[in-house]
C-alpha cells in the first residue's frame, strides 16, 4: 500500500465538502427540506479538519477540544437537518448532549490519546446511530432510495468508529496523537470522508424523490377538491379498460353532475359554489373500495371508476350516492345548501376492442338522459360497440 500523508487527506476532505456545501447552497433548498442544515454540517466538518491542520499554531489543548467537539457539532446537524426533512421538532437535547459531552471529556482525557479515540468513537457512532434512526422513525420516508444509501453510509460508519475505538483498547499502541498514528487513523480520515459524500448524495435524492412526489401529486390533483383531476382520471381508466378488456371482467363508470349548479353559484356566490363541489367531492370519495377513484371530470362533473364492478352493482353504488347527496345537505357559512346529483352509469363485461373513450361517452349519455328525465336520479347506458354498429350498418345491405 502507498504511504498515506494525513495532510494531504485532511486537505482533500476540506476540498471536498467545501465543494458539496457550495454544491447544495447553489440548489437554494427550502427550509422544511433540511439541506441547508446538511450543508452546514459539512461546512463544520471542514473546519474541523481545518483545525487539525492547524495543530501547532495555536495551544494544543484547545486545539484538540475544539476540532473533536466540532465534528460532533457536524454529526449533530446532519441529526438535524434529518429531522427538519421529516418535519420533526428540532432535537435539541439528542443534539446538544453529544457535544457537551464530547468537549468535557476530550477536556478531561487530555492527555490519554487512547481515552480521547474511546470516547470520541462511541459518542460520534451514538449520535450517527440517532441519525439513522431518526431517518426511519416514526414512520420510514415514502421515498427509500436515499434513506437507504443515507443509512448505509453513515450505518458503516458507525461500526467503524465502535471498531477502531474497541480495537484501541485491546491493543494500546504507543503513539500519543492523531498526527502521528498509524495508518488506521488515516483510513478512518478516508472512510469518513466517503461516508458523508455518499449520505450526502442520498440525501440529496431524499429531496429530489419527495420533489418529484410533490409534483406527481400536484400534477394528478384537482387544486379545489384535492381529488384526483381529468388527467389522472383518464390515465387510470385506460389502464384500467385495457386490464379488464384483456381479462373479460366487468367495469363501471359513473359520471355525475350537479343539478341546477349555476342557480347555487347564483345564489351563494362563486365560494359557495366551490364549498359545494367540495362537499360533493368528499360524500363521493367516504364510500368508495380502496380499488377504486374519484375525480373531478370538470366544472362540477365528477367521474368514479369501478373497477370489477357488475352492471347491478354499479346501479347499487350510484343510487346510493345520488341519495347520500340528497340527504346530506352542504354547511357554507352557517347556511345549509340543498343539492341534488345526476348521475350516468355505463357499465359492462368489456372484451377485446373496448376502449376508456367509449365508456366515457356512454356514462355521459346516460347523465344526459337523467337530466332530461327530471334530474336527482340514476340513468344507465350501453356501450356502443364498433362491431355492433357495424353489424347495423350491415343489415340494409344484406337486405339490399
Ligand atoms: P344542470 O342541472 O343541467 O346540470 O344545470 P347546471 O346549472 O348545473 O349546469 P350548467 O352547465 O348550466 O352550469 C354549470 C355551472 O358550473 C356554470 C359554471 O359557472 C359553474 N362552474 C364551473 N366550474 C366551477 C367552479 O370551479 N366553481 C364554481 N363555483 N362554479 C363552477
Ligand atoms: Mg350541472
Ligand atoms: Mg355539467
Amino acid at each position: 500500500m502507498p504511504p498515506l500523508d494525513t495532510a494531504t487527506i485532511l486537505v482533500m476532505s476540506i476540498v471536498a465538502t467545501t465543494a458539496m456545501a457550495l454544491a447544495l447552497a447553489v440548489m437554494r433548498p427550502r427550509r422544511s427540506e433540511g439541506l441547508g442544515l446538511w450543508a452546514l454540517a459539512l461546512v463544520v466538518y471542514a473546519i474541523t479538519h481545518g483545525l487539525v491542520l492547524m495543530r501547532g499554531a495555536m495551544p494544543l489543548t484547545l486545539n484538540i477540544v475544539l476540532s473533536n467537539t466540532l465534528m460532533s457539532l457536524a454529526l449533530a446537524l446532519l441529526l438535524c437537518a434529518i429531522a427538519q426533512f421529516q418535519a420533526q421538532p428540532a432535537p435539541r437535547l439528542t443534539a446538544a448532549l453529544p457535544v457537551v459531552a464530547t468537549a468535557a471529556l476530550m477536556f478531561a482525557s487530555i492527555d490519554s490519546y487512547h481515552a480521547r479515540l474511546l470516547f470520541a468513537g462511541v459518542i460520534w457512532a451514538a449520535q450517527l446511530a440517532l441519525t439513522v434512526r431518526a431517518l426511519w422513525r416514526p414512520r420510514a420516508p415514502n421515498q427509500r432510495r436515499g434513506a437507504l444509501l443515507i443509512s448505509a453510509a453513515l450505518g458503516f460508519q458507525c461500526v467503524l468508529l465502535l471498531a477502531r475505538a474497541l480495537w484501541f483498547m485491546v491493543n494500546p499502541l504507543p503513539f500519543t496523537d492523531f498526527m502521528h498514528g498509524d495508518d488506521t487513523g488515516k483510513l478512518a480520515l478516508v472512510s469518513s470522508l466517503a461516508a458523508l459524500v455518499m449520505a450526502s448524495l442520498g440525501f440529496v435524492l431524499l429531496a429530489k424523490d419527495r420533489a418529484d412526489a410533490v409534483n406527481e401529486h400536484l400534477a394528478s390533483s384537482d387544486s379545489l377538491t384535492g381529488i384526483a383531476n381529468r388527467r389522472q382520471l383518464l390515465q387510470t381508466l385506460t389502464r384500467d379498460v385495457a386490464c379488464a378488456a384483456r381479462l373479460n371482467q366487468p367495469y363501471a363508470v359513473l359520471m355525475v353532475d350537479v343539478d341546477h349548479f349555476k342557480d347555487v353559484n347564483d345564489r351563494l356566490g362563486h365560494a359557495g359554489g366551490d364549498a359545494v363541489l367540495c362537499h360533493i367531492a368528499r360524500l363521493l370519495q367516504r364510500h368508495l373500495r380502496a380499488q377504486d377513484l374519484v375525480g373531478r371530470w370538470g366544472g362540477e362533473e365528477f367521474v368514479l371508476l369501478l373497477p370489477h364492478t357488475s352492471p347491478e352493482a354499479a346501479r347499487g353504488v350510484a343510487e346510493k350516492l345520488r341519495q347520500l347527496v340528497e340527504e346530506t345537505p352542504c354547511s357554507h357559512k352557517g347556511q345549509s345548501i340543498d343539492v341534488t346529483v345526476s348521475v350516468g352509469c355505463c357499465a359492462e363485461e368489456l372484451g377485446p376492442g373496448d376502449e376508456a373513450g367509449q365508456l366515457i361517452e356512454a356514462a355521459d349519455r346516460a347523465l344526459y338522459a337523467a337530466k332530461r328525465a327530471g334530474r336527482n336520479r340514476v340513468e344507465s347506458a350501453p356501450l356502443t360497440r364498433m362491431h355492433v354498429l357495424e353489424g347495423a350498418l350491415a343489415i340494409p345491405g344484406r337486405v339490399r
